[in-house]
């Protein structure tokens, strides 16, 4: 089922008597999610994220704008009719009730033709349980399984009414952190197995990279790019998505155009074809440094940290913009940083112009 999200768009009014500022949550939000993939709503807390699930799941109305289900357009549609299956943060699982009752409560609550005899029931409360891995623990209570098994639960209560589309809002945020990477494959494998179409809200970017067939980075209501993870990854629209993405994150120094070459600070980096002369941000990959005697970039060397494959060099630059450099390096060169100075040349795919005041990418011609 693809799902069309047309021009919507979510105002909050003002709660403050006093001041009539309203809340834009989700502004002119426009994208077609395509039929069976795993869609990564990501940004940090407060750009719009849950509105617009919310919004998608019929629990919140929408200011402006259409939702379609395929090529129904469901906007006035009540929740209970769209076919969705919806999973929270928390877990919200009845405590009274076994895991067994809590996934066939859904289906106990269906009435006319929808409605299921006993059998037909329990048979499709053990499938999914079968699916999320939770079929031997049918008749413990809440309160006597993990926080990643209450999760399979809440996500079995969610798919046993076979819903057309999978809603998940920060699922994994009660989780520690193994068991969130294990949820988080875990997810990824029932949304393959089903095929239905998913949306899963993350402020964790490592979390929707990891995961998503595509990603939809937000900031204050607004889409700042969709696309797949490594394209995003590799092609950021702007100063704050390329910011966002990666682990350690990129490098940002602030930098000169002059003559169709970049500078940073005094150094004179590389050819940037197409530029008109002025400031500009850069940002650096971590990966895009290559220790080179001969490099443009000259850094001062704070800390080696070794990590197995790779080898994090700290630095400190006077135009970076942050206090220190993060580079990672193939542990199998070779890095001194026993002297004074530590030079850098930076793989071209891999540094990033963006204008100084509006942030947005400014692209060039490698020469
Ligand atoms: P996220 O899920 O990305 O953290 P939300 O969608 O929950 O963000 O919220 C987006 C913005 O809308 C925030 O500024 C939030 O304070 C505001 N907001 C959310 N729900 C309401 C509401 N019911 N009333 C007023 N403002 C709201
Ligand atoms: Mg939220």
């Amino acid at each position: 089922m693809k799902i069309v999200l047309r021009n919507l768009t979510k105002i909050f009014p003002s709660r403050n008597k006093k001041s009539n500022e309203e809340v834009v949550a989700v502004n002119d939000f426009n994208f077609e999610i395509p039929d069976g993939k795993l869609i990564g709503l990501l940004g940090p807390s407060g750009c719009g994220k849950s509105t617009t699930l919310y919004m998608i799941s019929g629990l919140q109305k929408p200011s402006g704008g259409r939702i379609f289900f395929g090529d129904d357009d469901v906007t006035d549609l009540p929740t209970e009719k769209r076919g969705i299956g919806l999973v929270f943060q928390n877990y919200a699982l009845y405590p009274h009730l076994t895991v067994l009752q809590n996934i066939l409560f859904p289906l106990q609550n269906l009435r006319g033709e929808d409605k299921m005899t006993k059998d037909q029931m329990l048979d499709r409360a053990t499938k999914v349980a079968r699916l999320v891995q939770i079929e031997n623990l049918m008749d413990r209570k809440p309160s006597e399984m993990s926080g990643g098994q209450q999760q399979r639960v809440a996500i079995a209560r969610a798919l046993v009414k076979m819903p057309r589309v999978l809603l998940l809002d920060e699922p994994l945020s009660n989780l520690d952190a193994r068991l969130r990477l294990q949820t988080r494959e875990e997810i990824r494998r029932i949304q393959k197995e089903t095929g239905i179409t998913t949306v899963f809200v993350t402020h964790d970017q490592e979390e929707a990279m990891s995961i998503s067939d595509m990603i939809v980075v937000m900031k204050s209501g607004l889409v700042q790019q969709i696309g797949a993870p490594q394209e995003v990854y590799n092609d950021p629209a702007n100063l704050f998505v390329a910011k966002f993405l990666g682990t350690p994150p990129i490098n940002v120094f602030s930098g000169r155009v002059r003559g169709g070459r970049l500078f940073i600070g005094e150094d004179d980096v590389m050819a940037v074809g197409g530029v008109g002369d002025g400031e500009v941000t850069v940002g650096i990959r971590p990966e895009g440094f290559i220790p080179d005697a001969n490099g443009a970039l000259r850094c001062r060397p704070v800390n080696l940290e070794v990590m197995g494959r790779d080898v994090s060099v700290i630095s400190t630059h006077p135009a970076s913009l942050k206090e220190e450099i993060r580079s990672i390096i193939n542990a199998d060169l070779s890095v001194d940083v026993s002297g004074e100075t530590i030079r850098y040349s930076i793989k071209p795919h891999k540094i990033f112009l963006f204008g100084k005041d509006d942030e947005e990418r400014i692209r060039f011609e490698v020469k």
